[in-house]
C-alpha cells in the first residue's frame, strides 16, 4: 500500500506540469516590444543612444570604450543571477539584424506583463550583458568591416583596432559563461542541398581547435541550439541551418569558444517577403528570449546534441532573387535554352541610410541544384531584349503622355531622357526602363549585365523582367498600368 502510494506520489511529480505554458507566446505579442524608433536595417549609432536612453534604471549602463572614429560602445546588463550571458551583435556593421531584437528584448524586460514569472526566472538566475553594436562605424556607412578596413572577426587573437579590445575585455573581465556572437549572413544561403529551402537562421557551436573536438561546453552551446531550433520549427519549418565548423584562429566566435566561453554563432540570412527582415527580428527576439529561458532553467540538459548535428548545412550562392527556368534565348542564328537567374544588389543613397536594388545576371545556364525567391517555369518562352524608344524625352514623367502599353507591344520597354537618368531610388520598382542620354544599355543576356527582357509565348508578351523584377503581364494592359499606378 505504502509502495502504491509512493508510487502515485512519484508518477505525479514526474506528469505534473510544473510551470504551465502561457496562453500566448512571446513570438505572438513581439510587436508590444517592438522599438518602434527602428523600421528598417539601416539606423545607426544614433538611434542606438536614443534606444539606449529611454531604458529606466534598473537596467546598468556603461560606455564600454570608443570605435575608430570615436562612436561610443555600450554594455547594457540586466538581472543579477549567477550566470553571466553576453552578447554582442553587429561586429559587422551591415549584420543588424540581432541589433532590432536586442532593443526589443530591452524593452520585454522594461514592461511588466503576464510573462512576469519569466522575466524573473530569467533575471534571479542571470546577469544578461549586451553590447548592441560593437562596429558602429561600419554601421555608419553599412559595411562589413570597420573604420580602418578591417575585419574584425579577424583580429580576435592581434587586437589591432579598438572594437576588438573592447570584446576582448568584457570577455574576459567576465568569464562569461555563455556568449552569443551575432551576425548576418547573405540572403542567398539555402539550408541544405534539395530543396528550396533559405537558410533563414543558422546557428553554429564553433570549433575551438582544428581537431574540431567536442568539450562539455561545446555540447552545452549544441543543446542550446537544439533547444532554440524547435523554437524555430515552428515559426520556419526547414529554414534552418548549420553553418561550417572548420575552426578559423583569427575568429571571436572560435576563440571565445576556445576562452571557455559556451559560444553560439546566429546567423540570420534571408526570409521571402521580408527585405527589410521585420520577420526575422522578430525569429531573433523569440529565439534568444528562448535560449534565456534555457539557460536559466537549464532545460536545455535534455535537448540532444544530435538535434543541432541533424541541422542541414547552410550552402552558400545557391539561392537568387529570380531564376526564369528553361527559357529559349536567341543569339545571332542560335536559339540556347537556358536558366537565367538575377540577383538585386543595394545601392546605396541618402549617406548610406537607404538603398534602391539594381537587377544583375548572376547566373546562368543549367540552374538545377539553384533555387530562387521567385521562380518562374519559363519553357516555351522566348526571352527578347527591349529596345530603347527612338525619341527621347525632357523629363521621366512625361512617358505618361505616351500609350506605353502599346509602345511595348512594339517592343519599347526603355526610354532615354535628353539629359541625365532620373534617379534610381524613384524608378527603380516599375516595368519600365529609363537612360540618360549618354548612358549605354547593354541588352545582352550576360553574367553581370542588367537586360531588360521580354519574355514572349507566341509572340505575345506574358512577362517582362525589368531591373531583376518579374511581371506578370498575362491579365494585358491592365495588369502592367496597375504596376505603374502611382510611380511615374
Ligand atoms: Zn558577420
Amino acid at each position: 500500500m505504502l509502495n502504491s502510494l509512493l508510487l502515485f506520489i512519484f508518477l505525479t511529480a514526474i506528469f505534473a506540469d510544473p510551470q504551465p505554458e502561457p496562453p500566448i507566446s512571446l513570438y505572438d505579442v513581439h510587436e508590444r516590444y517592438r522599438d518602434p524608433i527602428i523600421e528598417d536595417r539601416r539606423f545607426k549609432h544614433n538611434d542606438i543612444l536614443t534606444a539606449l536612453s529611454a531604458l529606466p534604471d534598473t537596467f546598468h549602463q556603461s560606455i564600454i570604450g570608443h570605435s575608430v572614429e570615436g562612436r561610443s560602445i555600450h554594455l547594457v546588463s540586466i538581472g543579477e543571477g549567477p550566470i553571466d550571458v553576453l552578447l554582442w551583435s553587429q561586429m559587422h556593421g551591415n549584420e543588424p539584424t540581432a541589433t532590432m531584437a536586442i532593443l526589443d528584448i530591452f524593452r520585454f524586460f522594461a514592461a511588466s506583463d503576464e510573462f512576469d514569472a519569466l522575466r524573473q526566472l530569467i533575471i534571479s538566475n542571470c546577469t544578461l550583458h549586451f553590447i548592441p553594436m560593437l562596429n558602429p562605424d561600419g554601421a555608419e556607412r553599412f559595411q562589413r568591416r570597420n573604420a580602418n578596413g578591417v575585419d574584425l572577426n579577424r583580429d580576435a587573437l592581434r587586437l589591432q583596432n579598438p572594437e576588438s579590445r573592447i570584446l576582448k575585455r568584457i570577455r574576459d573581465s567576465l568569464q562569461a559563461d555563455w556568449g552569443f556572437n551575432l551576425h548576418d549572413q547573405s540572403r542567398y544561403y539555402a539550408a541544405g542541398t534539395d530543396q528550396p529551402f533559405t537558410a533563414s537562421i543558422s546557428f553554429l557551436a564553433p570549433a575551438y581547435n582544428r581537431q574540431k573536438s567536442t568539450n562539455i561546453k561545446r555540447e552545452d552551446a549544441m543543446q542550446l541550439i537544439g533547444l532554440m531550433n524547435r523554437t524555430l520549427q515552428k515559426y520556419i519549418p526547414n529554414k534552418v541551418g548549420k553553418y561550417n565548423d572548420t575552426f578559423e584562429p583569427r575568429a571571436f566566435g572560435d576563440n571565445i569558444q576556445k576562452w571557455g566561453t559556451r559560444t553560439i554563432l546566429i546567423e540570420t540570412g534571408g526570409l521571402k517577403d521580408d527585405p527589410e527582415k521585420q520577420e526575422l527580428r522578430r525569429l531573433n527576439f523569440t529565439i534568444l528570449m528562448k535560449a534565456f529561458e534555457g539557460i536559466a532553467s537549464g532545460a536545455y540538459e535534455d535537448v540532444s546534441r544530435s538535434e543541432y548535428l541533424r541541422l542541414p548545412y547552410n550552402r552558400y550562392n545557391s539561392f537568387h532573387d529570380l531564376i526564369l527556368r528553361e527559357v529559349i534565348v536567341p543569339k545571332g542564328n542560335e536559339k540556347y535554352t537556358f536558366d537565367i537567374a538575377f540577383r538585386r544588389l543595394e545601392k546605396p543613397y541618402n549617406n548610406y541610410r537607404s538603398f534602391y536594388p539594381v537587377g544583375n545576371v548572376s547566373d546562368l545556364g543549367d540552374l538545377s541544384t539553384s533555387f530562387a525567391y521567385t521562380d518562374l517555369p519559363a519553357a516555351g518562352l522566348i526571352a527578347e531584349p527591349a529596345k530603347v524608344y527612338p525619341q527621347a524625352i525632357a523629363q521621366a514623367d512625361q512617358v505618361k503622355a505616351l500609350d506605353l502599353w502599346k509602345q511595348l507591344q512594339e517592343g519599347y520597354l526603355i526610354y532615354r531622357l535628353t539629359g541625365s537618368a532620373p534617379e534610381k531610388e524613384q524608378y527603380h520598382r516599375i516595368p519600365i526602363g529609363f537612360l540618360g542620354s549618354e548612358q549605354n544599355y547593354i541588352s545582352e543576356i550576360q553574367l553581370e549585365t542588367n537586360p531588360t527582357l521580354l519574355l514572349k509565348k507566341n509572340n505575345a508578351i506574358q512577362f517582362v523582367v525589368v531591373n531583376g523584377y518579374l511581371y506578370d503581364l498575362r491579365e494585358g494592359r491592365t495588369a502592367f498600368e496597375s504596376y505603374l499606378q502611382g510611380k511615374l
